[in-house]
């Protein structure tokens, strides 16, 4: 080739450079989590144990990855349905491709099967996990590198025993957590007032109240009974009506100066594409477990971000594998600014799969620092609450 030439790369061969790593199995466990807290929420309740799934993707260089679905079924989908989705449709494309081509294979898996959202984001958590290990790098550096080492904490108060609740936020608040999200609309409205000022007299003035209705609300009443709530200064107010009822989102965000948070209404980058041209909200709540994974999750925040919208990072019920991913995205994304709620796998569930739990810290969850998603599995924990293994 003579010097000023220019060089071409053919995009068919550049699309097809491959590493010498193979996926050689993917095995799923359905797992049922024993609860410590009970949880009431204006979309249902959660007592005892919630089912979800743990995913392990294995390579012929010996690097194994794992990622967890954290669904809810009255919310998102089931454990069962995401088990056996990536069993019967998701494994067959998975082993024998190379687990660096992430984008690759999650697009194939978005042609192969709709929905399915959590299933989607355990693989691609397994997926990262695995190319963090093989690079020598956490997951956050794969995703452009820590804009934030930790992740300030909002822990919800959604316990049916308020009393119990209250002494637990007294608790933290005392340990350094400011941030707590009122969990209402599944009883009265005379209680949720009743709560928020026992909150709001009992925990220190400086406490960063926010409040979740879960969809609990109806909109033909809603704007009358938010402005009694505005009363009570919260940062926010999440999700008042249905998810469906995008109208009503719009109206309310319209009529109430508290900033209006949608949740439950924004699970794809084409709903946070209609939030931002209905202006049905003016924040977001991010989870991997409604978008499918981190890539999909952060095309919803820099849709946010390019309109103005600040953005929360949410979660399901979640052990320390969803956290842990969870904790590389809101690390590595600045615009998911207004905390997390990255507590469940420490206070909530029942049983610690990680042999390094996730650190909470001053007021803030810790962002682990090691390779991949810089946290271990204890496969016998897992064995101990899995319920069906497919591989
Ligand atoms: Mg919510």
């Amino acid at each position: 080739m003579a010097r000023g030439d220019a060089i071409f790369v053919d995009p068919t061969l550049s699309g097809s450079v491959m590493s010498e790593l193979r996926i050689t199995g993917v095995a799923v466990d359905v797992i049922r989590w024993p609860l410590k807290m009970k949880r009431r929420h204006g979309v249902g309740d959660i007592e005892a144990s919630m089912p979800g799934a743990i995913v392990k993707i294995a390579t012929n260089a010996g690097i194994v990855g794992w990622g967890e679905v954290a669904p809810w079924s009255v919310f998102t989908g089931t454990a069962e349905a995401n088990a056996t989705g990536i069993h019967h449709y998701l494994r067959p494309l998975l082993v024998g491709a190379d687990p660096l081509k992430i984008s690759t294979l999650m697009r194939q898996i978005e042609k192969t099967l709709v929905a399915h959202t959590e299933g989607k984001a355990a693989i691609e958590t397994a997926l990262l996990d695995i190319a963090g290990r093989h690079f020598g790098v956490p997951v956050a550096q794969l995703l452009g590198g820590t804009y934030r080492s930790h992740v300030p904490l909002s822990v919800s108060i959604a316990n049916p025993d308020f009393e119990e609740d209250l002494a637990f936020a007294t608790r933290l608040s005392a340990d350094g957590i400011n941030i707590f999200k009122v969990k209402t609309g599944f009883s009265s409205h005379k209680e949720d007032l009743r709560r928020l000022e026992r909150l709001r007299s009992d925990l220190p003035s400086t406490v960063d109240l926010r409040v979740d209705y879960n969809q609990g609300l109806d909109p033909w009443d809603a704007i009358r009974l938010l402005k009694d709530i505005e009363a009570f200064h919260p940062t926010f107010i999440e999700q008042p009506v249905k998810r469906e009822q995008r109208a009503a989102m719009a109206a309310i965000t319209k009529a109430i100066d508290t900033p209006i948070m949608a949740d439950e209404s924004v699970f794809t980058p084409a709903e946070a594409i209609d939030m931002v041209r209905g202006e049905i909200a003016d924040l977001v709540s991010i989870k991997i477990m409604k978008s499918g994974g981190i890539a999909r999750a952060r095309e919803i925040a820099s849709i946010a971000e390019a309109a103005g919208i600040a953005a929360y990072g949410g979660t399901m019920f979640e052990g320390g594998l969803a956290i842990a991913a969870g904790l590389h995205m809101v690390a590595a994304t600045p615009n998911i600014s207004l905390g997390a709620e990255f507590y469940t796998s420490t206070w909530v569930m029942g049983v610690e799969i990680l042999k390094t739990p996730i650190v909470i810290e001053k007021g803030s969850t810790r962002v682990p620092t090691g390779v991949g998603l810089g946290v271990e599995v204890d496969e016998d924990r897992v064995r101990e609450i899995s319920t069906a293994h497919f591989e």
